[in-house]
């Protein structure tokens, strides 16, 4: 462990005294490199933070997604500030929830009606329930290594989990046509739900676009054995179209599912849905403390305002098209192979063979180094916040980072 990230290391001796396993989930340092990273935030700026020992990064994992207009957006935050001067969590909503709910049933072409929550697990698990309730079957379909949340039917852990909770999930490989008709011809009648990100992003592993047959097959599948789509694109929304990521690839879902970026920061999920499932959500049980507090409610509405007024899937295609192929450049120019996948504004690059990705964390390590904050085995994600000049500033560091890499051999 480099001295570099002292006070990180302290805090962190701390939080394990008193927090189980002194960071969970994402933020943990074994997902990314332990001791290579830092692993607690001071404060942020646009497209910048920086970490308790005072080093500033220039960041392109935007808070893993919810950083879409930069950290502290002065338009966001004079709106979340307005909504809170009037008070938190209330008795009873506020026109705020009416509002956006229909602000979304405008905006996205297939949905009647929404509903709001904190966390993208509360509404893809909330959705698998409405499907189950709107066809009277069980069985869930889900990609292998597709992440839906952190509950029971879904969760990538181990930890506290009976089989009985994945009794009725069934999985298949991103883009795998036949089998997904082998599961629709054993289950088929039981058959609730296809849960589907907009494309396949998992953790340790290449972002896959759809196929345009697996989009074909599951339609097909959706009409043939009245099943419902989910989509979660709690991750996507709105980078790759501001209608909903269903229109960049050609889904039709029966539900999505919207989060991470929707409040740039503050804490909001929703999901909408088509008019024919409207009265079965209705009977799903949906609540929880904090769920009707305005001032996330008010920050999404203005982001939406923002995303449409500044073109946001536009831009920052342009932006990781420029962050990307610079860095391929450079990998070209210093002798190390670099692999990218994945749509621009959420892009995913990695070391080239490198199964272990053992190089691609030490690339990682060094861009910490020099300023930049990405991550080895997740992909990134653009924000409005990286005008081309930082860009070129993550390019400048990242050269840097690629020669020391490359330096090091294999
Ligand atoms: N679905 C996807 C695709 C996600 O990326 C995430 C969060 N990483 C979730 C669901 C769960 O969202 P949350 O962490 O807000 O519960």
């Amino acid at each position: 462990m480099t001295d570099r990230y002292h006070r990180s290391r302290e805090l962190f001796a701390r939080a394990r005294q008193v927090i189980p396993g002194g960071i969970y989930g994402h933020a943990a340092p074994a997902t990314t490199v332990p001791g290579g990273t830092p692993f607690f935030a001071q404060a942020g700026h646009g497209c910048r933070y920086r970490d308790v020992d005072g080093h500033e990064y220039i960041d392109l994992m935007c808070g893993y997604g919810p950083m879409l207009l930069g950290y502290h957006h002065p338009e966001v935050e004079e709106a979340v500030a307005t909504a809170r001067a009037r008070g938190a969590a209330f008795n009873h909503p506020t026109e705020l929830t009416v509002t956006l709910a229909e602000t979304l049933v405008r905006r996205i072409d297939f949905a009647d009606w929404a509903v709001f929550a904190k966390n993208g697990s509360d509404l893809t698990t909330w959705a698998v329930q409405v499907a189950r309730e709107a066809t009277g079957r069980r069985k869930v379909v889900k990609v292998a290594g597709a992440y839906h949340g952190s509950h029971a039917w879904c969760s990538p852990g181990h930890g506290g989990l009976l089989p009985e909770d994945r009794q009725h999930v069934l999985e298949l490989p991103w883009n795998d046509v036949a089998a997904l008709e082998s599961l629709a011809a054993t289950h088929g009648a039981d058959l609730a739900t296809v849960v589907l990100t907009p494309f396949h992003h998992p953790a340790h592993g290449d972002s896959v676009l759809p196929s345009p047959e697996f989009v074909a097959a599951v339609e097909a599948l959706r009409k043939r054995h009245g099943c419902l789509l989910v989509l979660d694109d709690v991750r996507c929304f709105p980078r790759l179209h501001l209608g909903g990521s269903h229109r960049a690839y050609g889904w039709q879902p029966d539900l999505a599912i919207y989060c991470k970026a929707i409040g740039n920061g503050h804490p909001l999920a929703a999901c909408v849905g088509r008019g024919d499932w409207q009265v079965p959500a209705s009977r799903v049980f949906l609540t929880g403390s904090y769920w009707h507090d305005p001032a996330p409610l008010a920050a999404a509405l203005k982001v939406l305002e923002i995303s449409d007024r500044e073109d946001i899937p536009a831009r920052l295609e342009a932006t990781g098209r420029r962050l990307v192929e610079g860095l391929l450049a450079l990998g070209k120019q210093q002798g190390l192979a670099l692999e990218a996948s994945g749509p621009f504004a959420l892009p995913y690059v990695r070391v080239g063979n490198d199964p272990g990705f053992q190089r691609t964390q030490d690339l990682c390590v060094a861009a910490a180094a020099e300023g930049v904050f990405l991550h080895p085995h997740h992909n990134w994600f653009m924000s409005l916040a990286h005008t081309n000049a930082e860009i070129d500033e993550a390019l400048t560091r990242l050269g840097r980072a690629v020669a020391q890499v490359s330096a090091q051999g294999s």
